[in-house]
């Protein structure tokens, strides 16, 4: 099963108008891209970033939805908003989401379940505490967070899970090529025994936490890592440039 590559940007809480340059500079440098691109800008960006696209065929993508379409809501924002604001994509149950929001399995997978039915792709984060890992919790954390936050309506073209350890994002803390390796093995397994071989097999696994130019390259000589979630080192078009070339 030959699954496109994809590098994936989250800009998080963080980009004015002006940043959108870095996106001008991306898409210049990477005009036929040979892998899929994603960047998730903060949702007061995503249709000025999306007009710039022109027939580029990067994707734009929100970083979080409410779970219902519409209503009273204040503050919130729906998924067929994001899509009607030039979304093809959405990030949900990011663990900065899950500490700061409270946000359960249970709603990442209503909100997926939302998501799939505006027409979003998601990328459905999952990821261990470093004292989960030091308690040898990992692949438990991972599956029951996999199995209660991935909505039944998934497809091979409309899942993304992101293994993104905690304890990795935003520290320049790594798991070993070993560890990735075993997360990402045990992900496709289950996908495969709840799904079938089709979801299961196309359905594309990212690696984020601290993904930089210098360690991108073997990361992505794991098998079952279909790319990677970026956080700070999406912000610049040199550094992401740099990822997207490596995979
Ligand atoms: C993220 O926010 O999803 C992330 C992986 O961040 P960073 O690359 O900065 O560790």
């Amino acid at each position: 099963m030959m699954r496109r590559k994809l590098a994936a940007g989250n800009w998080k809480m963080n980009g004015l108008s002006t940043d959108l340059a870095e996106l001008d500079r991306l898409i210049t440098r990477h005009a036929a891209p040979a892998v899929d691109l994603l960047l998730c800008p903060p949702a007061t960006l995503l249709a000025a970033a999306s007009a710039r696209l022109g027939n580029h065929p990067l994707l734009i993508g929100g970083q979080d939805c409410h779970a219902a379409a519409s209503g009273a809501h204040t503050g919130d924002i729906s998924a067929s908003m994001l899509a009607d604001a030039g979304a093809r994509a959405v990030i949900l149950g990011h663990s900065e989401r899950r500490q700061d929001h409270e946000e359960t399995d249970q709603m990442v997978r209503a909100k997926a379940r939302a998501a799939h039915a505006a027409g979003l792709t998601t990328v459905i984060c999952l990821g261990e505490s470093l004292d989960e890992r030091e308690a040898a919790n990992t692949l438990d954390i991972i599956g029951g967070q996999l199995s209660a936050s991935v909505p039944d309506n998934s497809t091979g073209e409309n899942l993304v899970i992101a293994y993104e350890p905690i304890w990795a994002i935003g520290s320049g803390l790594t798991p070993t090529l070993d560890q990735i390796g075993e997360v990402h093995d045990f992900i496709r397994t289950r996908l495969e025994r709840r799904f079938g071989a089709g979801v299961g097999r196309s359905a594309r696994l990212l690696y984020g936490g601290s993904v930089k130019p210098e360690n991108a390259a073997e990361i992505f000589t794991i098998s079952n890592v279909d790319g990677a979630l970026v956080g700070g080192a999406s912000l610049t078009a040199d550094d992401f440039s740099a990822i997207i070339t490596a995979l």
